[in-house]
Parts: C-alpha cells; structure tokens; sequence
C-alpha cells in the first residue's frame, strides 16, 4: 500500500511529510471565521483482501504505534432498545472504551505514530477537553510531551485528566475558537506538532479506523445506517474515509448513510447542507461541551462529502439530549456523555424513517463520567 495527500478543495497530491498540513495553494485563501481550506486527504493506493489489518490500510507503520490499546471497540446489539422501536438490527458502537474514554483516542494514536515515526517530540491542541484528554493520555504511552489549550469552560473532569497524563495545559479564557487560535499561533511561532482537529491530516485518517472495524464486525459488510454526533465535522468525515476506502479497494459495495447529528445551539454544518454553502458563523450555545463549536474546522470537507454521497444532517435539543442520555443509560446499561448522547437522540427523532429490516449503528463517543454536571440534570437526587 503507498500513501500519499490530496489536496481536498484542488485536488493536487503531495508526499505526506510533518511540515505539510493544509495545501499550500488554497490555503492562501483562508479568512477568518471560516472553516479550514485545502484540508488535505490522505489517498491509499494497493490492494487489500477482505482479512485485511486496520495497520495495513494507515499511513504509518505498525511498529510506530504507542503500546496502549486504542480501537477494536465493542459493537453489540442493545436489544431492549430493539425491542422497543421495533428495529431489529440497531447496534452500538462503543467507543467509550477506548483507553481514555473517548473516540478522540483514534485520531490521537495515529499522530503520535506519526510524530514518533518523524522524531518529534513534542505535539501542540486545542480541545474542548476530549481531544486534549485523548492526546495527553495517548502521548503519556508514547513518552510525548503535549501542550494544551483549553477554555476555561470546559469540564473538570476532562482538564483533570489531562493533567493526570501530564499535559501542560493553558488555560483560556474564551472559547474553544480563541483556544484554537492561540495553539495555532504557538506551532506558528515555537514549533510543535499541531494535532488540531482537521489541521494536521492524521485526525482524520485516524479516525477512519471506526469504519473499518464496523465493516469487520459485521462480518465483512458495511452497515446501511450510521448515526454520529458532529461538532468540528471531523469524525464524520473520518468515518466517511474509512468507508470511502473499503469502497475504493473494491471490499464493499456501497458507502452507508450518515446521519450527523448536531445540538440546535451548535448547527453550523446543518445549515450548511441546507444553504449548500456555509453562512456567517453564529456563537454556539449547548450544554453538549463536545459538539459546541462556532466554525467547523473540517467543515467544507465534512460538507463535500456529505453532499457526494447523501448524507443528512439533523439537530435536536438539548433537552432532547439530556432524555436520550438517560433513556440510553436506563435501556442498556451505557452512560455516556451529552455529545455522545446526540446519536441517540438523533436515532429517536428519525427511527420513524428508519425502514425495520436496515441496519443502522449508533455511534457513541465519550464517557458520561467526563460530565457528571450535566448528567446531574437528568436525574433527581435524592
Ligand atoms: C469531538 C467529539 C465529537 C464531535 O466530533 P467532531 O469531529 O468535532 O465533529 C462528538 N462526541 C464526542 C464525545 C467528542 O469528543
């Protein structure tokens, strides 16, 4: 298998080397407020057979790989929620047991591969709080430092982690947009490896494996319904890869349909498959901490390829969220966090849509132990 980039927006290829994030030709058209330009994809080249490795189908060698356990998630069957909707092939996807908690392990295991492969030491990001978690815990295996920016918003339990793993972490005062600027302006100016969602490639390839291990557990086919929580655009985007490459390597028949599911507060990329096109950024407001974004970073990316393969977007409350978080909790013994809730809650809003005898696989991300705040609001203590 070779690999190499392609320039998403342009289409020009380029050897993948750590000084090369976005493409040099359209990111000069970059402004403010607006989501990333010339995000660049990595493009896998070869055969596979369907007894393929997830290793086999990354950019970066094996040998690379920080020896903690990220991935092979569970996927199961939560059948008192089956029984309830009448939908006899929903599946989980758990990706609350990844080592930290939380999906963001996937994009963080591929870049510390990388920087490790690269020999470099130290990795730069600003979170809403899983990122830096995952990335922080993920480098602590592969003896990384990481410098991290955090609003000062964001949960306890999420800054206390990172810390836990021995992040230096700067505290924001602002948002995650402000966090995001000042760890740009830091790689800028001192160096480092920037893991920003979308900026640096491996967040997205990374997050391909989730795909790729669907596909496996379901003994080799692709399922025909996803549902995914989406904040920056990038998990979905990375989902999309990884079924664009079982597609590409002629493994699977079909791309599934992905439904990203954002919190009203926080619709930019709702709005945009609406409008085609992005509109003004509007400040987010939702007590789902890791979907509340103004500019989706990987936002035209997410949007080409929802729009390539028909893909929806759709919104539901926060107070939806809250229900779904415990209705989930109380009907599979899964607690997760308001973010990963959003895949539940988007699930209950469209199973009447959902056709019985089709698949369909809830996407869950993050712990409901990085957020007990807000789990608080849907239970009554006693
Ligand atoms: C980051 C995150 C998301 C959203 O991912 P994006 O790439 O920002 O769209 C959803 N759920 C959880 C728990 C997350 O940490």
């Amino acid at each position: 298998m070779t690999f190499d980039y392609l320039c998403s927006e342009c289409g020009k290829t380029f050897e993948i080397t750590p000084d090369l994030m976005v493409c040099p030709d359209c990111s000069t058209r970059q402004r403010d407020d607006e989501p990333l330009r010339g995000i660049l994809e990595v493009r896998l080249q070869g055969q596979a057979d369907e007894n393929f490795s997830v290793f086999d189908l990354l950019p970066v060698e094996r040998e690379f790989f920080p020896p903690i356990p990220v991935g092979n998630t569970p996927l199961w069957e939560p059948s008192r929620i089956r029984e309830k909707y009448g939908k006899p092939r929903l599946y989980i996807k758990d990706d609350t047991a990844n080592p930290t908690g939380s999906f963001k392990d996937r994009a963080s295991y591929l870049v510390a591969a990388f920087a490790r492969k690269f020999g470099l030491n130290e990795i730069v990001l600003a979170s809403t709080g899983n990122a830096g978690s995952s990335m922080s815990g993920v480098a602590a295996a592969a003896g990384l430092k990481v410098r991290l920016y955090l609003p000062a918003t964001a949960p306890p339990a999420k800054m206390v982690q990172a810390l836990q793993y021995g992040a230096d972490l700067v505290k924001v005062e602002g948002t995650y947009d402000d966090a995001y600027d000042l760890s740009m302006a830091w790689c800028r100016d001192k160096g480092g490896l920037s893991r920003n969602t979308a900026h640096n490639p491996m967040t997205i390839e990374g997050k391909k494996t989730v795909a790729l291990e669907m596909y496996q557990q379901l003994g080799r086919r692709v399922p025909d319904h996803v549902f995914i929580p989406v904040g920056d655009g990038v998990i979905i985007s990375g989902v999309y890869k990884g079924f664009r490459d079982l597609v590409t390597l002629g493994l699977a028949p079909k791309v599934p349909v992905l439904h990203g599911v954002q919190a009203e507060g926080s619709s930019a990329l709702t709005r945009a498959l609406e409008n085609r096109g992005f509109t003004p950024a509007q400040p987010s407001k939702t007590l789902a901490d890791s979907i509340s974004v103004d500019v989706p970073r990987g936002g035209y990316y997410a949007l080409k390829q929802l729009m390539e393969w028909g893909g929806k977007m759709i919104t539901v409350t926060d107070q939806a969220i809250v229900d779904a978080q415990k209705e989930l909790s109380t009907l599979s013994g899964l607690f997760v966090e308001p973010a990963a809730a959003a895949s539940y809650a988007g699930f209950l809003k469209e199973k009447e849509t959902l056709p019985a005898d089709e698949s369909a696989v809830l996407l869950v991300t993050g712990s409901g132990l990085k957020d007990i705040e807000t789990a608080r609001r849907g239970v009554a203590l006693p």
